[in-house]
């Protein structure tokens, strides 16, 4: 075989094989116990990485104001000030367990409908524990 069709197969393979190996990823993330797995190995690598934690956060802001028209520094202030609202309104009480709530959780998800994301009414205050049980399912 010509080295450059040798090339051109070993190629081929590097790229399919790193098409099954992101499928079955997706494909294990389905499943309960692969979710947790992920999201232990994504908590790992943010605990080693603060900054890296930071930047992936301001991008995911970045890229919801820039949806419904508003700057980073707007996003951030606004999605505190919203988590602030909720969880005064529910007195700062977990609506899943009734401990003390910290986190405000978006019943619809803000990537989907980003101009639902500074809607009180699409808040829901949460303690830690509810709260990552929450994103657990997908929610
Ligand atoms: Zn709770």
């Amino acid at each position: 075989m010509p080295y450059k069709d040798l090339v051109k197969r070993k190629q081929c393979h590097k790229e399919s094989s790193a098409r099954y190996y992101l499928k079955t990823l997706k494909f294990k993330r389905q499943t309960l116990e692969g979710k947790i797995k992920h999201n232990e190995t994504v908590k790992r690598f943010y605990q080693k990485h603060p900054e890296k934690a930071i930047q992936n956060k301001n991008r995911i802001f970045k890229k919801l104001g820039d949806k419904i028209n508003m700057t980073l520094s707007q996003v951030k202030w606004y999605l505190l000030r919203w988590s602030q609202a909720v969880r005064k309104r529910d007195n700062s009480i977990c609506q899943n367990c009734g401990s003390i709530a910290i986190l405000s959780h978006h019943i619809i998800h803000k990537k989907n409908y980003p101009q639902l994301m500074l809607n009180i009414n699409n808040g829901i205050s949460l303690c830690k524990k509810c709260h990552d049980e929450c994103h657990l399912w997908g929610n």
